[in-house]
């Protein structure tokens, strides 16, 4: 049996570091489209430098540059999959219904689970954060680095990613409202929608989802 399950939550909500997390516990495969367009635009290819110019302002890649990168994704040989950051629309859900349609076996199971948290507490998130070209994420209260403006891991400088300035912020939080909003819609009415609050400590938001999986029996503790 493979389990698949699907993150949501507004941009800074911490999904991707619970995605980590669970993937480290579980060994279920992440998926995360914004890192899988980062590399994409980090090695300049023909598709990174599409997606680029979309990612800097803050809007949808075209969900036409995804559906590979995600249908090649799948095709990894593990226990589960951990999708972050995709599905974001409806026309993404049911391209991604298409896909398992194809892949997965009767006894898969897919739920989805919502990281919830106000954009007043995104919008403070965000204008703190700060990133390192090696992957890792520091918050200058609550995380921050050794040395200041430098990395703790690679010693690089730290950056403010493009689509984390205050305008683009409020940009991103209108599109997730927007388009993401209708899909949790489908898994409520499903019955496969966990819902975690997210202004919690991450160890705290880790240890609820390892006991919602382990209630629906999709891990063993
Ligand atoms: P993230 O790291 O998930 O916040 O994604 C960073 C950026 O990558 C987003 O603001 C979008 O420009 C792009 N992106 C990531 N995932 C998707 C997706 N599922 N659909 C469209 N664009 C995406």
């Amino acid at each position: 049996m493979k389990t698949i399950l699907i993150f949501f939550g507004p941009p800074g909500s911490g999904k991707g570091t619970q995605a980590d997390l669970l993937s480290q516990k579980t060994g279920w495969k992440k998926i995360s489209t914004g890192d899988l367009l980062r590399s994409e635009t980090a090695l300049k290819s023909p598709l990174g430098k599409q997606a680029e110019k979309y990612m800097k302002a803050g809007k949808l890649v075209p969900d036409k540059l995804l559906i590979d990168l995600v249908a090649k994704s799948l095709k990894q040989k593990t226990e589960g999959f951990i999708f972050d950051g995709y599905p974001r629309n409806i026309e993404q859900q049911k391209a991604l219904s298409n896909m398992f349609e194809k892949c997965l076996k009767k006894n898969d199971q897919v739920v989805s689970l919502l990281v919830d948290v106000s954009d007043k507490e995104i919008k403070h998130r965000l204008s703190q954060r700060r990133v390192c070209s090696c992957g890792a994420i520091y918050h200058l209260k609550y995380n921050p680095p050794i040395n200041k403006g430098i990395c703790d891991v690679c010693r690089q400088k730290l950056f403010i990613r493009d689509d984390d300035e205050p305008k683009i912020i409020n940009h991103r939080l209108k599109i997730y409202h927007q388009n993401s909003e209708p899909i949790f819609d489908y898994w409520q009415q499903i019955g496969k929608l966990i819902k975690i609050n997210g202004e919690q400590p991450i160890a705290k938001i880790h240890k609820e989802i390892l006991q919602k999986l382990k209630e629906l029996k999709l891990i063993i503790l």
